[in-house]
């Protein structure tokens, strides 16, 4: 039974790379590049970061996709996936924990003005404002699960109000958890960073447009890290002209890389990061190598995705 890699992002990680850590958790696995595949029958698990559509298709005895990351829908939107061939995905401490990081630094950014201050800089202005304090501030984590829970308790532990949000009622502690539509309305009318870790699925995709930027404080910053087709962009382009929100953070785009005469770019009140709050796969190596194992012996798999539910 051969795993093949075939990550597609040589600037994050060569199939090279990730084939040698594997090979740490599991000396003597037939473990295959993307450049090299050899026999495509032998090919039963593949490893990905981007999936083409059909791409399942050239490897018949496929029986697992094993993504390196936590969001599948790229592999889900491809109608020739043949039925039977399971999903996996990535719940990892360690990227989990990058995300909260990076939230955190938008919001820290903003607390502190460093963006206005680089700006005085270039201006030559000497000018201070008042730090906004973490007590007197309050961050909605739009999607509680592996990820946003992480996230939600990076700002309790730094003493922000946090107040959450997900498809289901959950328990957190302190943190003040809302669900379905009128939950969302409740938990955007307080916030002052709004923080979406939200998968892409066929309720959430488009659903940031004009009108829900109009529920959002006018003073609040909106920071994106859950995927970029939740967005209908222009509709933010237009909601942050209309005053409806203040800024966006976004570390995810609808197309990825963001065409250069993209709009997004040069809007003053937007910053971009390439797709970079979640990098390391960390701890996550180990269950790639765990779920390979597992398919040759018939143990249940590692982290599989519900393909209905889209996550
Ligand atoms: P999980 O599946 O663990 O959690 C998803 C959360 O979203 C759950 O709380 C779920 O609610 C909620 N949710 C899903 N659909 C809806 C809906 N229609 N309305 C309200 N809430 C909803 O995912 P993860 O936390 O592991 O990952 C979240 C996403 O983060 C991934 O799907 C991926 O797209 C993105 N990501 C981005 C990275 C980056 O580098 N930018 C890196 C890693 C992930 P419930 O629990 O009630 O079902």
């Amino acid at each position: 039974m051969a795993l093949l890699i075939d990550i597609k992002h040589p600037d994050w990680m060569s199939d090279d790379q990730l084939r040698a850590d594997l090979l740490g958790y599991y000396p003597g696995a037939d473990i295959r590049i993307g450049a090299n595949p050899g026999n495509p029958e032998e090919i039963e698990m593949l490893t990905v970061s981007s999936y083409y559509p059909g791409e399942a298709l050239r490897y018949p005895n496929l029986r697992l996709i094993q993504k390196t990351g936590a969001g599948v829908n790229n592999i889900l939107a491809d109608e020739s996936l043949p039925g039977e061939i399971q999903i996996a995905r990535l719940q990892a401490e360690t990227s989990g924990n990058e995300m909260a990081e990076y939230a955190l630094a938008c919001v820290l950014q903003e607390q502190r003005h460093l963006r206005a201050y680089h700006a005085q800089q270039r201006a030559g202005q000497w000018i201070s404002y008042p730090p906004r304090r973490a007590a007197e501030t309050t961050v909605a984590v739009l999607g509680l699960g592996r990820i946003g829970s992480l996230v939600a308790r990076r700002f309790v532990d730094n003493g922000f109000n946090v107040v959450g949000w997900s498809r289901t009622q959950k328990d957190l502690q302190q943190v003040v958890c809302h669900a379905g539509e009128a939950g969302l309305r409740e938990t955007l009318a307080v916030s002052d960073y709004v923080v979406s870790v939200l998968p892409s699925t066929p309720q959430t995709r488009a659903m940031f447009d004009f009108d829900l930027f109009g529920l959002f404080r006018a003073e609040a910053f909106f920071i994106n890290i859950g995927r970029g087709d939740l967005v209908d962009e222009a509709g933010l382009i237009a909601a942050l002209d209309a005053g409806r929100l203040a800024g966006a953070m976004l570390d995810v785009m609808s197309i990825e890389p963001l065409p250069a005469d993209h709009p997004l770019w040069q809007h003053e009140r937007v910053q971009l990061t390439p797709h970079v709050s979640g990098y390391h796969l960390g701890d996550a190596i180990a269950d790639i190598a765990e779920n390979y194992r597992r398919l040759q012996t018939g143990d249940a798999l590692l982290n599989l995705v519900d393909r209905k539910r889209g996550y």
